[in-house]
Formats: C-alpha cells, sequence, structure tokens
C-alpha cells in the first residue's frame, strides 16, 4: 500500500508545498494556519479587552494637581501651573464631551510643549501625571523617528506602545499621554524655511500632525514595520494627550531678539527694562518654537507652551531630600531592610550638590554620585551583623567620591 502522503489537516497543503509542518497526534498543521491561528486569538484578545470597558481614572482640580505635583517634583513651580491647567481641560473635555457637543461648542486639545534643559525635570512631570490620573503613559524620542518607508520607527509605533503599556485595552489608551522627548531634533535647520530645507526632520513633523491634532491611526499590534496580512488596530488620538519636551538649545537667543525687536519706540523701552535677562525662557512663546524650526502647523496644534527652569544649587539640595521617593529617602530604606541606620550630614549632601554642579551633572548626576558613594557600604553592611548604623558625613563622601569614574571626570 503506497504511504499515505503528511498535509496540513487545516488547510490540506502538502508537505512539498510548505516551509514547516507541525505534526500531532492525528493531525499535522502548516506554518501559514498556525500565523493565522494566531492573528485570530489576538483578535479575541482585543476583543475581551474591549469589554472590560475603561478602569475610572482620578481627575483632580487644577490647584490639587499642582499640589501633587509638588510632592514629586521641586520647583518649576510655573510648567506646573501651566500643565496642571492643561491637563484638567483636556481630561475634562473627554468627561464632559456629551455636554460639549450638545452645546455645539467644540474645546480643542491642549497638547503641550515643555521646552527646558534635559534633567530638569519634564519627564518626571508628565509620567507623575499619568501616574497620578490613572492613564496609561509612554515615552518616545522624536530623534529616533522617520517618516513612513524610512530606516527607523515609523510614529505609529508610538501608538503601539501606548496600546502594550495599557494592555491593549484600547479604550484606556485612547485616553493616554505620550511624551515625546527631544522635539527639538527634528527642527528644520535654518531660520529660513524656503533657503534650508532639512527635509528629515520636516518629514517627521509632518507625520507627527495628524496624529496629535487627532485622527483614526492604523496600529500594528506588536509595534515594528507594518506588513500586509497583518491585522491593525485602529486607535483614535483625539483624546490622547500629546506633551512633549526638548531642550531647544539656542532658543534663548531667538527669544531674546525677539524682545529687542519689540523695543522700538518709548513704551516698549520701558517694558525692556523689567526682562528677566537671566531668565529668559519664561518669555518663551509659540513664534519663538517656529523661529527655532518648528513648522507653524506644528507650533499649532501644540498650543500650550511651557519652560523649565535650569536646576540651580538650592534645588538640587531639595531635590536630595524633599520628593516623596528622594533619593535620600531611598537610600535610607534600602538599609533600614537591613537593620542599619542611615543617617545623612547637612554638609553631606551640600557636598554631593556641589560635585554635581562642579562635574555639570544636574539632578542625574545627584543618583550617580550617592550610587558611587554609597556601594561599599551597600557592599560591606550587610554581612557585618555588629554595625547598625552608618552616619554619611561630608568627609566621608569626600573619601569615597574620590575613587568613583566620576572623580575623573573632564570639566567642560
Ligand atoms: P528631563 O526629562 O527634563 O531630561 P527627567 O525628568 O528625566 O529630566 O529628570 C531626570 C531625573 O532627575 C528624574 O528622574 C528625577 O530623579 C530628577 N529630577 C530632575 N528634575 C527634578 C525636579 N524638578 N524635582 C525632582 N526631581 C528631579
Amino acid at each position: 500500500m503506497a504511504k499515505s502522503v503528511e498535509k496540513c489537516s487545516f488547510c490540506g497543503r502538502e508537505k512539498r508545498e510548505v516551509r514547516i509542518l507541525v505534526a500531532g497526534l492525528n493531525a499535522h498543521i502548516c506554518e501559514s494556519c498556525i500565523q493565522q491561528a494566531q492573528t485570530i486569538l489576538q483578535e479575541e484578545e482585543l476583543a475581551l479587552e474591549k469589554q472590560k470597558g475603561i478602569p475610572e481614572f482620578n481627575l483632580l482640580k487644577p490647584v490639587e494637581i499642582k499640589k501633587h505635583l509638588d510632592q514629586f517634583v521641586i520647583g518649576q513651580d510655573e510648567a506646573k501651573k501651566v500643565i496642571a491647567v492643561a491637563v484638567y481641560n483636556h481630561y475634562k473635555r473627554i468627561t464632559h464631551s456629551k455636554d460639549i457637543a450638545a452645546d455645539d461648542v467644540e474645546i480643542e486639545k491642549s497638547n503641550i510643549v515643555v521646552v527646558g534643559e534635559t534633567g530638569t525635570g519634564k519627564t518626571l512631570l508628565a509620567r507623575t501625571i499619568a501616574k497620578m490620573l490613572n492613564v496609561p503613559f509612554c515615552i518616545a524620542d522624536a530623534t529616533a523617528l522617520t517618516e513612513a518607508g524610512y530606516v527607523g520607527e515609523d510614529v505609529e509605533s508610538i501608538l503601539s506602545r501606548l496600546l502594550q503599556v495599557a494592555d491593549y485595552n484600547l479604550a484606556a489608551a485612547e485616553r493616554g499621554i505620550i511624551f515625546i522627548d527631544e522635539i527639538d531634533k527634528i527642527a528644520r535647520k535654518g531660520d529660513n524655511p524656503s533657503i534650508t530645507r532639512d527635509v528629515s526632520g520636516e518629514g517627521v513633523q509632518q507625520a507627527l500632525l495628524k496624529m496629535l491634532e487627532g485622527s483614526i491611526v492604523n496600529v500594528p499590534p506588536q509595534g515594528g514595520r507594518k506588513h500586509p496580512e497583518q491585522k491593525m488596530i485602529q486607535v483614535n488620538t483625539q483624546n490622547i494627550l500629546f506633551i512633549t519636551g526638548g531642550a531647544f538649545d539656542g532658543i534663548d537667543k531667538k527669544i531674546a531678539s525677539r524682545l529687542q525687536t519689540n523695543k522700538i519706540g518709548y513704551k516698549t523701552d520701558k517694558k525692556q527694562q523689567n526682562i528677566d535677562k537671566e531668565n529668559i525662557l519664561q518669555y518663551i512663546t509659540p513664534v519663538d518654537l517656529k523661529a527655532f524650526g518648528l513648522i507653524p502647523e506644528l507650533v499649532g496644534r501644540l498650543p500650550i507652551v511651557t519652560f523649565m527652569h535650569t536646576l540651580d544649587r538650592k534645588t538640587l539640595r531639595r531635590i536630595l531630600t524633599e520628593p516623596r521617593n528622594s533619593l535620600i529617602k531611598q537610600y535610607t530604606k534600602l538599609f533600614e531592610l537591613d537593620n542599619i541606620n542611615v543617617t545623612f550630614d547637612n554638609e553631606a549632601l551640600d557636598f554631593i550638590v556641589e560635585k554635581s554642579i562642579e562635574f555639570k551633572l544636574g539632578a542625574r548626576g545627584l543618583r550617580s554620585i550617592l550610587e558611587g558613594v554609597m556601594t561599599d557600604s551597600m557592599f560591606e553592611l550587610p554581612s557585618k551583623n555588629t554595625i547598625k548604623s552608618l552616619r554619611v558625613t561630608a568627609a566621608f563622601v569626600d573619601e569615597k567620591f574620590r575613587k568613583t569614574s566620576m572623580a575623573h571626570l573632564k570639566v567642560a
């Protein structure tokens, strides 16, 4: 009797027609049927998630939002206030969408741009707000984005990430917050759009437009490149809040020159005298973002503009101890778990701040310095049952810091 030909029990294709044929007890399955089954599973999971509904979110009033932020982010009062209002209005717009529609008033989205040096708390602010609201949050880096068809990430990939964070609960993702960092790096180079055209940056700005404005975007569920057979998820970005951030190096000069040009005439001359030249960022307006190289359409979709102060000595010192999960509280807790009572002298903390400023490490530097300073103790003390307390003095910090690789950094 002729041996029966092995074939896929689902589509009937023979072994020679397929790449892989997996054998079961009384059946076989080929790779394309496995893929199809996988897609069905994904669709079922999505349908289930949809039925789950949206988790409640926790919307406070602007003053309370600011108070909440104060517990985690030190200083930056102007930004906190502006963002608290924007977030409140944005989510009020969602919760009252029916009343608003009935009144025929369309309240536009309040996407935000935060301008400020790296390490001043932009991401921390956005993350803290999302956590407070209990909405999905993800971070994207504008420099990794490219126009569709180029090597790099499509802008849709940002939405894939938000969906993943939301555990594929589409309704929850559609009210999430996306933080796009380094938005300044996709600026058009040069002031004059007609002379200098930087196609790549401008292309990404164009690609971001629709998503920021609010539209239905086809998103590949697992991220990565779209391919024709993949089932897409349609994400409506209407209620997603976009917070964008960037250092916008050199924008202070653009602001200063704009303020200068306003100087003509007696009245404005007086105004000029009141300009606080040390904190020029506080005068930032959408016009400056355009001058920096963001295309006008994008600036139009980012109506809320605010800024972060450069962290001074006093703020850095407060960052060490004041936030709810401050670094000092974290280290104290870590030692406490080993029944070791660690205390930090004020001079020791001042010393850490000085080093962070000296080596231009900012707020991120505080953590690296502390880690370097505490490593020996964290290594040795848990095994020394006799030592129950540790007092960190300035001399202790000095000695330990000298041994770290940071101490050998060259100050630029
Ligand atoms: P950015 O997004 O502006 O580059 P981050 O928000 O990532 O900066 O800040 C880096 C780290 O520095 C944060 O995780 C936080 O620990 C600390 N930090 C920065 N600014 C502040 C601040 N104003 N208050 C409290 N911590 C801060």
